[in-house]
């Protein structure tokens, strides 16, 4: 294994605009080791000192957006208003910068108990899609994947063509939701609906005895939750992340 304790150096290879606002940074070991495969769902603290006065160190943690691998990790990351951390990776850190994180962690992963031929519902609101899309990356080829994105429009529309791709290339259901769409947004030709995800959507085009994951704003999740244990699905079928 080559994980490690505490903090350690990784130093920034490739940065990649994503949408409006989002961009995602691509990571190498800067002593050239090999990177410990996170398990799909998990995340790695990052650690910066802020510039004020008292130089205090400010960690926060990002979800790993790609298929698990050992050569490099990718975080997709919102530019938030007045946030240090994000503001600090989108218009700070530039290629060849270096920056210290933690091994990968974190408990919201598939259950490698779950049969294979039981269905797995991925949901996302926003940039809640990294830790599912890592699921997706890795599990398109071996399980029955629904894939469920909630965004506002096209402008704010992460991963569109290589979540299209995996599910086209693995004959996956991929729904799209727009809840505010553009003038040029078309429902029916670049998405598929138009608002939140339903309680009657999900009776009428979800497997209730999937097994769900999903990650999203807070109203978005409680929605969800509340629904699906509505609609019969039972609490230990049902996962999330909270951001
Ligand atoms: C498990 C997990 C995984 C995550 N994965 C991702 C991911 O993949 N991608 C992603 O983008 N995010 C992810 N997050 C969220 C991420 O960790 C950060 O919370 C997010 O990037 C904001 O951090 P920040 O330092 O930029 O903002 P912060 O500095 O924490 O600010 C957050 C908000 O508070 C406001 N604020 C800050 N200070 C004050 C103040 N003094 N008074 C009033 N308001 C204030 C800011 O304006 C901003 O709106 C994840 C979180 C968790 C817990």
């Amino acid at each position: 294994m080559n994980t490690w304790e505490g903090f350690k150096q990784l130093v920034l290879v490739k940065k990649e605009d994503v949408c409006d606002t989002i961009k995602s940074f691509y990571f190498e070991a800067k002593d050239g080791s090999k990177l410990p495969k996170h398990i799909p769902g998990q995340f790695i603290p990052f650690k910066i000192k802020t510039n004020d006065n008292a130089m205090q160190d400010v960690t926060r943690t990002y979800s790993l957006s790609m298929k698990p691998n050992e050569d490099f990790y990718r975080i997709s990351v919102k530019k938030i208003q007045g946030g240090v951390m994000s503001s600090y990776l989108h218009d700070k850190l530039n290629v060849g910068d270096s920056i210290e994180c933690m091994p990968p962690c974190g408990i919201f992963v598939l259950d490698d108990t779950l049969p294979k031929d039981v269905p797995v519902v991925l949901l996302s609101g926003g940039i809640g899609v990294t830790p599912v899309l890592s699921m997706l990356l890795e599990e398109a080829k071996d399980r029955n994947i629904t894939f469920v994105q909630a965004v506002q429009n096209s402008g704010m529309h992460p991963f569109k063509d290589e979540i299209d791709n995996i599910c086209k290339e693995n004959n996956l259901k991929n729904y799209i939701f727009y809840s505010n769409p553009l003038e040029n947004d078309v429902e029916g030709e670049n998405y598929d609906f138009t608002g939140y995800v339903s309680k009657e959507w999900i009776k009428e085009n979800l497997p209730l005895n999937a097994a769900f994951y999903f990650c999203g704003p807070p109203m978005f999740m409680e929605s969800l939750e509340k629904n699906l244990l509505e609609l019969g699905v039972s609490q230990d079928r049902i996962n999330y992340e909270r951001f």
